[in-house]
Formats: C-alpha cells, sequence, structure tokens
C-alpha cells in the first residue's frame, strides 16, 4: 500500500523561490573581481536566476545539456547555480587552478555548450578556447563595457548585457528529482579526472542534511562565509543551505589571503565560515601578529585534509571559535561526516575533548559507512582497528559520468559500497577518524603509520609552517617516514630539534627517520598537499642508513 501524500518532486529551483519568498530581504555580500564589494538580496538573486535561464533558453541549450562556470564565489556564480540548474541544464563547475590541458580535457569530456566565466580567467580562457570545440558561446561575467574588444575570443558576450534584456519571470519546469543537476571532476592526481553527476534530489537531500544542528547548524540568524570555493564540490552544498534557511551569504571572491577574509569576517558580521586548513593557516598567519581578535565569528568548518589540532587549539583557546571537522569527498557532494561533540563529552577536560574533535566525526543522517580489511570483511568499531573505508547514501555517487567517447562505465561500487580510498577508524559512539590515503599510509615492518598523525606533531612545533611525511622506501624495514617541512618565516629549527620533538608524542619507531627542509610543498588544485609530486621532487633522496 502507498502512503497517502503528495509526490512532489525535489528541486534546485525551489529553493530559490523559497527564499525569495520567506527571505527576500536576506543580503548576498560578494567581493568582486572589479575590486568592490556588491550588495543584493535573495529577491535579486531569484530574479537574475530567472533571467539567466531566459538566456539559456533564447541560446537553445538544451535539458541535459552542460554549462560551465569558471568562476570565483559571487553572486553571478551564486546565479548559475540556481538558473542552469534550476531550468534543467547541467552546471559544470570548473576548478581554475586545474592545468589548462586539463581544463580543456574536462570541457570536451563533459562536451560544454557555454562557458561563463570571471575575467580573472580570461587568460585560461584565451589559452584553451580552440581547443575546446563543443563550446558554442564564451561568457564574461561583467557589464558589457568591461568585455575587452580584443579578447581574441570570438563573440565574447557580457553576462550583464545578456541578462538585462530578459524579463525577471520564468516558469521553472517540474523535473524528475533525479535528474542530473551539477557536476564537479575529481582532480585526478592519478589518470584523467572523473566526474561526479550530481541530481536535483542528492543535491536537495545534501542541503538539508548540511544544515542540521548537528551538522553545519544553520540558520536565517547566520552570516555564512563560504572560503570554500564553489568550483569545488558546490562549496560544499553551502549556496544551497544558506538559500533553504535564508542564512546571509557573504563570498570572498578571489580575495583569499587572510587580511581580505579578516576584514569580510568584521565587516559582515560573519558567525560561520567554511574552508580547508591552508586557508585557516593564512588567516591565523595575519591575526596573531597583528593580535586581531574576532568580535562575531563563532563556528567553522574545517575539512578537505586533516585539520591540525594546533589549529584546532588556536581557533578554540586563542579566539574562542568552535572548529567542527569536517570530512567528504566530490563523490560525497561532499558531506560525508562533521564532528560535534555528544553531551557525554561536555564534560571532559579539554585534552580528552581535543581527542575527540581532531575525528573528521560522525556519520550524517543519510550517509552510511564501515570499514573493512583486505578481504572486504567489516571491522568493529572500536576506535582502533582501522581498515578501507567504505560509504553509501542517496548522495554518494554510483557512476561516474562517462562522456562521449567512453567505452567502459565507470562503476566504482563494490556491493553497493563506494571505496573512498580511506583508512580510518571508528569508535564505538560513530566516531570516524582518517587515518591516512590508503596511498600514503607508510607501511613500516608490518605495522602501518598514520602520515597525518607524523604530520600533526611536525606542525606543531612554533617553527613549522607546514609538513607533509612520506614513506620512503627501505630494505629492511619496506618503508620509513621521513618529514617535509616548510619553517613559518624568520623562524628556525633543526633537523635534531624537531626529531627530539617527536618524543612522548610518537611510538619510536613512528618518528620520522629524517627531517628535509624545503621551500614549499607542491599543492593541488584543491588546496591538498600533492604527495605524488613531493615524491618527485626527492627522487634522489636517501634515508639516512642507506647512504
Ligand atoms: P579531490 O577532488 O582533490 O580528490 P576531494 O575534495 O574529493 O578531492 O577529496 C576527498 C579526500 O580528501 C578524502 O577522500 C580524504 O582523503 C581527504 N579529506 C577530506 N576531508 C578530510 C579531513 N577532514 N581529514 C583528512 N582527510 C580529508
Amino acid at each position: 500500500m502507498l502512503g497517502l501524500m503528495q509526490r512532489q518532486e525535489l528541486s534546485i529551483s525551489s529553493l530559490i523561490e523559497f527564499a525569495e519568498r520567506h527571505h527576500g530581504e536576506g543580503q548576498i555580500v560578494s567581493r568582486r573581481v572589479e575590486g568592490d564589494i556588491h550588495r543584493y538580496t535573495y529577491k535579486e538573486c531569484a530574479q537574475r536566476s530567472r533571467q539567466l535561464a531566459n538566456v539559456l533558453d533564447t541560446f537553445n541549450v538544451k535539458q541535459g545539456e552542460r554549462v560551465a562556470s569558471i568562476a570565483w564565489n559571487g553572486y553571478r556564480h551564486m546565479e548559475m547555480y540556481f538558473g542552469v540548474s534550476g531550468s534543467g541544464r547541467v552546471l559544470h563547475t570548473i576548478n581554475p587552478r586545474m592545468a589548462p590541458e586539463q581544463i580543456a580535457w574536462v570541457m570536451s569530456h563533459a562536451q560544454d555548450q557555454m562557458v561563463c566565466f570571471d575575467m580573472t580567467f580570461l587568460p585560461i580562457v584565451k589559452a584553451i578556447h580552440s581547443k575546446c570545440p563543443s563550446v558554442k558561446h564564451w561568457v564574461a561575467l561583467c557589464e558589457a563595457d568591461k568585455v575587452p574588444s580584443d579578447s581574441g575570443i570570438p563573440n565574447l558576450l557580457s553576462y550583464e548585457a545578456l541578462l538585462v534584456a530578459q524579463p525577471t519571470t520564468y516558469t521553472w519546469p517540474e523535473l524528475d528529482e533525479n535528474t542530473a543537476s551539477s557536476m564537479c571532476y575529481t582532480s585526478g592526481t592519478t589518470g584523467n579526472p572523473k566526474a561526479a553527476l550530481y541530481s536535483h534530489r542528492s543535491t536537495v537531500l545534501h542541503a538539508y542534511a548540511a544544515a542540521l544542528p548537528d551538522v553545519m547548524c544553520l540558520s536565517s540568524r547566520d552570516s555564512i562565509l563560504p572560503v570554500v570555493p564553489m568550483f569545488h564540490v558546490n562549496a560544499w552544498g553551502i549556496p544551497y543551505s544558506a538559500a533553504l534557511t535564508g542564512a546571509k551569504l557573504v563570498f570572498p571572491g578571489p580575495g583569499m589571503d587572510g587580511k581580505s577574509i579578516y576584514d569580510l569576517i568584521e565587516l559582515e558580521r560573519v558567525t560561520y565560515a567554511a574552508g580547508v586548513p591552508t586557508i585557516w593557516q593564512m588567516l591565523l598567519g595575519h591575526m596573531e601578529p597583528n593580535k586581531l581578535r574576532f568580535s562575531t565569528l563563532k563556528r567553522t568548518v574545517i575539512g578537505g585534509s586533516a585539520c591540525p589540532p594546533a589549529m584546532i587549539a588556536a581557533f578554540n583557546d586563542q579566539y574562542g571559535v568552535e572548529v567542527l571537522h569536517a570530512w567528504g569527498m566530490t563523490e560525497m557532494s561532499p558531506l560525508g561526516t562533521l564532528c560535534t561533540l555528544k553531551n557525554k563529552h561536555l564534560t571532559m577536560s579539554e585534552a580528552d575533548k581535543m581527542k575527540v574533535r581532531l575525528k573528521q566525526g560522525r556519520a550524517i543522517y543519510g550517509v552510511d559507512m564501515k570499514i573493512v580489511d583486505s578481504a572486504g570483511q567489516e571491522l568493529p568499531w572500536d576506535g582502533k582497528t582501522y581498515g578501507d573505508l567504505l560509504v553509501k547514501g542517496p548522495w554518494v555517487v554510483r557512476e561516474y559520468f562517462q562522456g562521449v567517447g567512453d567505452k567502459e562505465p565507470v562503476r566504482p561500487l563494490i556491493d553497493g559500497w563506494f571505496p573512498t580510498g580511506d583508512v580510518a577508524t571508528i569508535d564505538a559512539d560513530g566516531y570516524m577518524q582518517i587515518t591516512d590515503r590508503s596511498k600514503d599510509v607508510v607501511k613500516s615492518g608490518g605495522e602501518w603509520i598514520s602520515s597525518i598523525d607524523i604530520e600533526n606533531i611536525a606542525v606543531a612545533h612554533p617553527a613549522v609552517a607546514m609538513a607533509a611525511c612520506i614513506g620512503m622506501a627501505h630494505p629492511k624495514w619496506d618503508e620509513r617516514p621521513i618529514i617535509a617541512v616548510v619553517k613559518k618565516p624568520g623562524q628556525e629549527v633543526t633537523r635534531e630539534e624537531l626529531l627530539a620533538f617527536y618524543q612522548d608524542k610518537a611510538a619510536k619507531w613512528q618518528v620520522p627517520d629524517d627531517v628535509v627542509f624545503l621551500d614549499a610543498i607542491p599543492m593541488g588544485a584543491t588546496g591538498k598537499m600533492q604527495k605524488s609530486k613531493l615524491r618527485e621532487v626527492l627522487k634522489d633522496y636517501k634515508l639516512p642508513d642507506l647512504r
């Protein structure tokens, strides 16, 4: 027997319609590539999203066809989130930090029909436009008078000129909720990037879940700063969750440095921010020497790579900001777990609370997870046993987008579960902790050493800005860990001092065999350390006992 409730398809257009009706005066503030701060309301955002949908109709972009963005976090990008997806097209957000050849590759693979880009990225577009035959229209996200006549891009259009010619009314199509809405390519550290293709259903369910009190705890009273980019995994779904709650949105545009972020937090009375550790490192690096304080910031979600304890402590103890450690993946829309404390933790000592906060957290309703051994047998949730982490749920990929010309469909699932490639423990309370990417674990003498643990100890040293631990081949032990370190400007630490710093913090056999000082650690397009590149940098390196 079926239930007798109304059948209404979940849709992305309903989010912006809701925000317009119930939070029409709600603010969206953007630092623009033009250099100024732009302000408008959800009402105007909804109107302009409908104008954009009309533009796409006029250009005859068909349902399901891809419209790409190469843009910073800002109001025009937000309009694309709703105007493109809401009208039944698929928004392909492109990460401008990928190499130009890779950008051309993903555009061809996705068969993008139209590309809208911030003027900052004109050099990228110039470099690739002739290699992207599927693209019929190139649109600059600016006023007509800012579009250079000598851009070299045939028939380059102005977004503002296109919008202004259209009515602000539009009838959003009633789509099957499983219709594709947006797509994001993984950064593809090995092989070509693979695309997760999200649907209206997965996006709306994820937006609901992300807003929950034990997840991001979003409300119309919040002022939210997503520093995490809209060009990668939909800025962790924040644009959708913000529309769903009517929270004020503050977009940083290209201003990702510590000062720009700090100024925006204070100016716009931001209560809640989200970003990867490298961004917060820059923010703290600006605040400490200038003795600055936050007047409104209460919570910050940190994820994308492991958040070092020193950073959690700095936010919590020095600035009174609660850190919510989160874990997810492109293939998971991206949220999987988020670390909020349970009642039982509140009476713990600060040191014990920190042990919990360091974990990547509890599964969000909608995400099932398990850890398994190499034979696929499920492992216990005891907080000690580690295994390969598998997940499933309505916002986890089933298959990768195949694009054109690919012969074999890429079906990653194992008995319905998605293998994350992460190694983790799960404790009895359901708190998951990532030990490592499976390819980054250091395997020494039959034991596993978590490179994250070794890095966390190094970055707790006052002179260390960044640290990457990798395993080096060893004839007796298989691998031994070494730590590559970037020092903070003007700070000194020797190899011996740093190795001594590990005493009492790690078991003797886990202490790195050596320290390598570098000017920089190679970073990938999504702000993570690229250990494959680091291995290339250190290809001639030899462990001390093998020299
Ligand atoms: P990419 O597209 O760069 O592969 P994703 O954003 O999909 O990037 O990255 C997902 C991976 O990032 C996870 O599988 C995990 O290894 C790592 N990751 C994400 N959040 C955390 C975290 N809080 N702690 C440790 N690792 C994390």
